[in-house]
């Protein structure tokens, strides 16, 4: 990012925001899971074998389609961009351990699991 500082100057944040905060959800759904903000232990939590169809919504499909219209709509090309780096890397990176079924892909399919 700080070599891309001298060309976008500071909306190259945007780029930081995109690829890096997008994983606020993962705290996000330890907080409300486990009801506590301890960030040490969500952070190991993740890392734990057996998870199976975590719901992290700004990884979903749905999320996905919504987010990139906005950043479209608005012209944020550094935040899709850093955005749609962040979710191929974890594709891949969910690819390579076999991880599918640890994430919900799609926030509608999770939902009807449940009902
Ligand atoms: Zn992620």
């Amino acid at each position: 990012m700080i070599t891309l500082y001298p060309f976008y100057n500071w909306p190259v944040l945007y780029l930081f925001i995109g690829g890096f905060l997008i994983d606020f959800d993962h705290y996000l759904y330890y907080i409300i899971k486990f009801r506590s903000l301890n960030l040490k232990k969500a952070s190991k939590y993740f890392l734990k074998p057996g998870l199976k169809d975590v719901l992290v919504i700004f990884h979903t499909f749905e999320f996905m389609i919504v987010f990139t219209l906005f950043c479209l709509y608005f012209n944020l090309y550094l935040l899709l961009t850093g955005y749609l780096i962040h979710n191929i890397l974890d594709y891949i990176y969910l690819y390579k351990h076999n991880f599918f079924n640890r994430r919900a892909s799609s926030l509608l399919m999770w939902i009807v699991r449940r009902v």
